[in-house]
């Protein structure tokens, strides 16, 4: 990463400090810069993450697009075209294998995998060809006081800001220097992560297996050298489980993936290291305070079931971007009223999916039938009503409540509505009449 300066030298002066360079900090300096602010980038490069691939949907995709980063991220990356959830939690109704495919919405594919040091490699490079400074440090202090926010280095030297977007992660120095009070939690699980080979192709599939444990789930990977198919690997379970396979020969595991897998792809051979994280949440009291956003991890954290954590980041980041657009920074009442806008349209969704994940997450590990029915029953009408399945799969690739400016792209046309666009919630609509319908139907039986 490019030092601005070595040693003693005077403060950096900026309009906008992003503190943190993981893959949300990259983002947001990318998307600030190319919107013509002048912005300096401040963090520890990203440590690699043994085993981990992120699966990026279609609105973090447009979001790539923008930022000028997605021809090498889908060079790197495999595409989802197809997501297959599998209840295998042995509750007591037969529960239908769940299939959604891209195309039932118009698109190519959902989305596309990408390991997470290759996407982090690609943003850095991006950052480094952009007009944005960048100092590798650590930040150990601010002062929000004033009219502008200093933050002090680890080497002493001070940045000043109009303004700060702290993606410096979950435990964020950023927001705990300005007073926004956290909620954390924990889950007795832990997730190991891998990058894997197979015997036979995954056809783009990605395929999430519903276990009492948590899910385990397996995400298309693109051909590379000799290995014609592989995956990645995101599976949950108890960290008694965890430390017994993570001891065990790795030909061992390779048996138990084969297993839980049920043999679709065949032989397994781990390429990558396994890693080990330990399952939490967090929710924040604000996201907003002062001269200062959040953004990513500083402001949500949930278990990693239906990849969702990094698509809420550039989500984040493309909001404030949008809310800030034509903001005179150094005017205080401007910038609150942009910043208040932030706050109102994040909460909804931030909240939407850490609830949602909490609760499929709960409802797996913890097992009691009326839970069992109604999440078996989830899976029923999602298969059996195509408008319910289209609206679900909709909203998980581009939600509707946010499309910021930097997400916007053509709508992708219906296909059986033959150019006609659907009305903003015309599918949800169908989808209550449906089951509407079926229930009287059963209800008059
Ligand atoms: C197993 C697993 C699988 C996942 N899969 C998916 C997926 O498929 N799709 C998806 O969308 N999401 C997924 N996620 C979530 C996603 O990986 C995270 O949301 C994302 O990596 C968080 O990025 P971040 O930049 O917000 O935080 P971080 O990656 O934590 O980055 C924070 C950065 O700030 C730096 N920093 C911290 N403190 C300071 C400081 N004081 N000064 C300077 N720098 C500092 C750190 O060094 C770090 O580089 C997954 C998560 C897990 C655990």
């Amino acid at each position: 990463m490019a030092d601005t300066d070595g040693g003693a030298a005077p403060g950096i002066e900026t309009q906008i400090l992003v503190a943190g360079a993981g893959s949300t900090g990259l983002a947001a300096a990318l998307a600030f810069a190319r919107a013509g602010w002048r912005v300096t980038l401040v963090g520890r490069l990203p440590a690699p993450l043994p085993g981990r691939t992120v699966a990026l949907f279609e609105a973090s995709v447009r979001f790539l697009d923008s930022i000028g980063a997605l021809d090498a991220v889908r060079a790197a990356a495999c595409p989802i075209e197809t997501i297959r959830m599998i209840d295998d939690t042995e509750q007591l109704l037969p529960v239908p294998d769940l299939v959604m495919r891209a195309e039932e919405i118009g698109l190519p594919a959902f989305g596309l995998n990408v390991s997470n040091d290759e996407l982090t490699a690609i943003l850095l490079e991006r950052a480094r060809a952009a007009s944005l400074d960048i100092v590798e440090a650590e930040i150990v202090d601010y002062d929000f006081e004033g009219d502008a926010v200093i933050a002090t280095l680890a080497d002493g030297r001070r940045v000043e800001a109009q303004f700060v977007i702290a993606a410096d992660g979950r435990a964020s120095r950023a927001r705990n220097a300005a007073g926004i009070d956290t909620k954390e939690w924990t889950y007795p699980q832990v997730a190991l992560t891998a990058l894997l080979r197979h015997e036979l192709p995954h056809d783009n599939i990605s395929t999430e297996y519903h276990t009492r444990s948590g899910p385990f789930t397996l995400v298309p990977l693109p051909a590379r050298g000799e290995a014609q198919n592989r995956s990645s690997l995101v599976w949950l379970m108890n960290p008694r489980d965890a430390r017994r396979r993570l001891a065990e020969p790795r030909a061992e595991l390779e048996y138990e993936l084969e297993d839980f897998s049920r043999g679709k792809l065949g032989a397994m051979t781990i390429e990558s290291g396994v890693g080990e994280f330990r399952m939490g949440g967090m929710q924040v009291s604000r996201l907003t305070a002062g001269r200062l956003a959040l953004v990513g991890e500083t402001c949500h954290v949930f278990p990693p079931i239906g990849a969702q954590g990094l698509n809420l980041s550039l989500r984040d980041v493309a909001d404030l971007e949008d809310c800030l657009a034509s903001v005179d920074l150094r005017n205080e009442r401007e910038l609150s009223r942009a910043l208040m806008r932030y706050e109102l349209q994040r909460r909804a969704d931030i909240g939407f999916r850490t609830h949602g994940v909490d609760l499929l997450n709960r409802s797996l590990i913890i097992p009691y039938l009326p839970i069992d029915l109604i999440r078996g029953a989830g899976f029923v009408a999602m298969t059996a009503l195509g408008p319910l399945r289209r609206a679900v799969m909709r909203e998980g690739v581009a939600p509707h409540l946010a499309r910021p400016r930097l997400m916007r792209a053509e709508e992708p046309r219906e296909p059986r509505m033959r150019g006609r666009r659907p009305r903003p919630g015309a599918e949800l609509v169908g989808a209550a009449r449906d089951a509407l319908a079926l229930l009287r139907r059963g209800a008059a039986r």
